[in-house]
């Protein structure tokens, strides 16, 4: 039996949104090991699969990556057709890479299915255009959250011109709220939190680069949630949103 790990990504939230070739690996495992930020709701492509939580969000209970690593191993040398499903896209802010090159290294073949990344869907889902012709070239995606806790060249990011997609960005808000002014971008740039991107709960906190902080507290922004800095906010509203196909 050839020894196969899929790392696939499971999405933002709405399992609709699942690729066809994410179910295609769903429908054929023995094994689904799955993060806190997956929607149990997509594990009904693998009715049949023993299911492994290995979530470790931070602040709460978590799962040493060594731990995942070796789990991963053991049932892939068993023989078992074993899915590591993760949030987005497994290579955006997911560890993806560092999980397929270990595998690799022990002999484990990896087949990796992309997934919609939040800061995407999001985005989408409040109708907001990443890049437009003539207001953003082109958009940044970027963690606020660094294992070391250094800090990012938040003055670069203001001067890219583009687009920025922050990732974990929640308590790290005054963060990024000072390196940016500090950095030339101008107070009244437009901001939008979106928590729970792309699931029935998702809501939508609109603001400005200066009042964000202030913004977010007042409307109890909760993780998960992206935020979308740029000028492209402004120019949502005259997309239509989409619609669940299901619903
Ligand atoms: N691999 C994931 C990102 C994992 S990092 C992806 O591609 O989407 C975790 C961060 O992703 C969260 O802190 C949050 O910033 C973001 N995130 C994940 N799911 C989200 C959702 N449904 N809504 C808003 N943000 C989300």
């Amino acid at each position: 039996m050839s020894a196969k790990v899929w790392l696939v990504g499971a999405g933002p939230g709405d399992p609709e949104l699942l690729t066809l070739k994410a179910v295609k690996a769903l429908n054929q495992a023995e094994i689904v090991m799955i993060d806190d930020l997956v929607n149990p709701a997509v594990l009904e492509h693998c009715p049949g699969a023993r299911i492994v939580s290995v979530g470790k969000r931070g602040g709460c209970r978590s799962t040493p990556q060594a731990f995942i690593h070796r789990l991963m191993l053991r049932y892939a040398r068993q023989g078992k057709c074993v899915v590591r499903l993760k949030g987005g896209d497994p290579c955006i802010f997911g560890r993806g890479s560092e999980e397929a090159e270990w595998l690799g290294e022990h002999g484990i073949e990896v087949e990796m299915v992309n997934g919609i990344t939040a800061g995407l869907a999001g985005a989408t889902n409040c109708g907001i255009p990443l890049t437009l012709r003539g207001v953003a070239r082109g958009v940044t995606l970027v963690t606020a959250h660094t294992q070391d806790d250094s800090s990012l060249n938040w003055a670069a990011l203001a001067q890219s011109g583009t687009t920025l997609v922050v990732y974990m960005g929640v308590a790290k808000l005054a963060d990024i709220q000072i390196g940016l002014l500090a950095g030339g971008m101008r107070g009244e740039m437009p901001v939008a939190m979106i928590e729970n991107a792309s699931l029935p709960e998702q809501r939508e906190c609109r603001s400005s680069l200066a009042a964000m902080q202030h913004d977010a507290a007042a409307f109890a922004l909760k993780s998960p949630a992206i935020l979308v800095i740029g000028e492209v906010v402004r120019a949502s509203s005259s997309l239509s949103m989409p619609q669940r196909l299901h619903a």
